[in-house]
């Protein structure tokens, strides 16, 4: 049996900028502190914390006056930076440059927009931090969408102007924005801003290609990931035989009875570390097999 690790998958260089961030501060210091989960996948993080990095919540930034803390690759709320200038917060900032100036293009729309009673309206998974730092540049004011589904929330009769969290679905986008377009009453503005990350988008299409030459998949990701959840999706509509796990532990050997070829794969958050790890665990059952 053939296992194969995708080249194309793993951190994205946003996630292992932040990644270097932070190791070189804990080489450096020993101790760092991180405001919510470096990346959404449990067993780098739990390498990261043999070293020395502690994960905190927003309501813990009051308890680590002076100390140093990273941001990572998703980016903040203003509130946060103030928040940390108050207790006198070292920052590290690792947020990603793709997402600093999406939170850039939002706030500047939303101040132009404001005059016009217009609408900010952002697809994006609700509760995602990332989603959290994009609704903070309008002050809370922005109108979420999760779905297309929630398209109902927007007043047809005022203008608006459209973005996209950066690990959603490019299909998923389109699709939103087309019913929009529908909806929206004659002559009044509606802007789409083409903001999903190429990172992820560009994935999509490889990923399938990927599903459709191997017997078995294996796809790793921590189960919290935005674009794992897409990318699983993609594995499961090209190959009934995708399973989703998210450390060694869960793989299961009556999955590659009969196969010749598995492939792994997984996420912008899934180290590569992991990935060869877990092939090589996959290797080990199939050895025992014969
Ligand atoms: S997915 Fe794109 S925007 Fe998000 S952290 Fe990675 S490189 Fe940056």
């Amino acid at each position: 049996m053939r296992v194969h690790i995708d080249p194309d998958s793993g951190f994205c260089f946003g996630v292992v900028s932040a990644v270097n961030e932070a190791e070189k501060e804990l080489k450096r210091s020993g101790t760092l502190y991180c405001l919510g989960e470096i990346v959404h996948n449990k067993a780098e993080l739990k390498r990261l914390q043999n070293k020395g990095l502690i994960t905190i919540q927003h309501e813990g930034l009051h308890a680590i006056k002076n100390k140093t803390m990273l941001i990572r690759a998703h980016g903040e709320s203003p509130e946060t930076y103030r928040l940390a200038n108050v207790h006198n917060i070292n920052i590290i900032d690792a947020s990603c440059p793709i997402v600093l100036k999406l939170q850039r293009l939002i706030k500047k729309t939303y101040d132009r927009m404001k005059g016009q009673n217009g609408q900010i309206v952002i697809f994006g998974e609700p509760g995602h931090p990332e989603t959290i730092g994009l609704l903070g540049q309008t002050s809370g004011k922005a109108i979420v969408l999760r779905s297309i589904n929630d398209v109902g929330k927007i007043d047809p009769s005022k203008p608006v102007a459209l973005f996209s969290q950066t690990t959603k679905s490019s299909e998923e986008y389109q699709l939103i924005t087309s019913k929009i377009e529908k909806m929206m009453k004659e002559d009044v503005p509606f802007q789409v801003f083409n903001t999903i990350c190429r990172q992820v988008s560009k994935r999509l299409p490889l990923i399938r290609k990927f599903c459709n030459i191997h017997d078995v998949i294996i796809f790793v990701s921590g189960k919290n990931s935005s674009n794992g959840k897409i990318l699983f999706k993609a594995c499961q509509e090209r190959n009934s035989k995708s399973h989703s796990i998210s450390e060694t532990s869960e793989l299961k050997p009556e999955w590659f009875k009969n196969a010749s070829s598995v492939g792994v794969c997984g996420a912008t958050s899934t180290p590569m570390w992991l990935m060869e790890k877990i092939a090589g665990r996959i290797e080990e059952i199939s050895k025992n097999q014969q």
